[in-house]
């Protein structure tokens, strides 16, 4: 059961210690310190746009502190992140069955996201539909289906090469009729043409919102911690074929790239939500922006 903190361990790793040799090695904020700066959070995985307008925000609150002391710099960093980290909103009621499109490639984690997710709401005393709308691969539905009943989810499918839409219609028409709280519906993860993906995707949309107001609640991307800079490209490309209303960040257990958390949250206008740490059905943390800094500086 791993803490945020332990998760992030080889991030903190990368990142912290570089800072504090940063900051032991210059007397003066000056341009090779922004230099070494910039270089640390690129290898962080913070990514090279993101890095930029960080290093902008920054230089600008050391100007207006009118210092150049790097002793000060630790805590301009830490008030810098906690606005990046703003909280946010808490979502409005909804009408059940809450109706969650699941998005992402293939490998990122996405079955096992789906299981934490139920996991979480069963916990919570939820009656939890998971419909296998990946219908590409035979083997995606099979563990698909294993994840359900470990985690005590009901599951509906429609088999291999089934139209997604199909799927999503019908698991709709059993989520209202007997009464489920939450329906997640799982999409497929190949990215053979950005074109057909969003198609796809859109045609789900459409089906579901036809059947129950204001479904999709949300659109959830699923996006693994370990590809670094893949993962903000596949932000981009998700946001624009499908809309994205949240992110779900898996693996950053064991890895040095949860810089990569930074970069999302300047690039995108999307709150992540929970993190992945893990395999198990447990494995699974609420985002909290302000403990996410916390465990990063310290
Ligand atoms: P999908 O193809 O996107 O559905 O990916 P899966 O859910 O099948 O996961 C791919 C692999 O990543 C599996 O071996 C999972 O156990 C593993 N995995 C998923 N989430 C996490 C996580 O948060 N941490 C770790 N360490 N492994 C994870």
């Amino acid at each position: 059961f791993l803490k945020l903190s332990e998760g992030l361990a080889k991030t903190k790793d990368q990142i912290v210690k570089r800072i504090d040799g940063l900051l032991g090695s210059h007397t003066v904020i000056d341009e090779a310190f922004w230099e070494e700066l910039e270089e640390i959070l690129i290898m962080a995985d913070v990514g090279y746009e993101p890095a930029a307008k960080l290093m902008d925000n920054l230089r600008e609150k050391v100007r207006k502190r009118g210092t150049t002391d790097p002793a000060v710099f630790k805590d301009i960093l830490r008030e810098e992140l906690a606005e990046i980290f703003r909280p946010q909103k808490t979502i409005k009621a909804i009408n059940p069955p809450e109706v969650v499109m699941m998005i992402g490639v293939n490998g990122v984690g996405k079955t096992t996201t789906i299981a934490k997710l139920a996991h979480r709401d069963i916990m919570r005393g939820k009656k939890v539909l998971i419909a296998a709308g990946d219908t590409f691969r035979a083997a995606a539905i099979e563990q698909l289906k294993i994840w359900a009943d470990r985690v005590g989810a009901s599951f509906y499918t429609k088999g291999e090469n089934a139209d997604p839409a199909a799927v999503a219609f019908e698991a709709m028409d059993k989520a209202l009729t007997e009464g489920f709280d939450v329906l997640y519906l799982d999409t497929a993860g190949r990215l053979h043409t950005k074109t057909n993906l969003m198609e796809e995707l859109r045609k789900i949309r459409r089906v579901v919102a036809k059947k129950h107001t204001g479904a999709p609640h949300r659109s959830v991307l699923v996006l693994d911690a370990t590809t670094g800079q893949n993962a903000l490209s596949q932000t981009k490309l998700f946001n624009e074929a499908a809309g994205v209303d949240e992110i779900i960040l898996t693996k950053l257990d064991g890895t040095a790239k949860g810089g990569v958390v930074v970069g999302i949250a300047l690039s995108f206008g999307v709150p992540i939500t929970y993190v992945g740490l893990g395999e198990k059905m447990e494995d699974l943390r609420p985002f909290v922006g302000q403990d996410f800094a916390q465990a990063l500086l310290g």
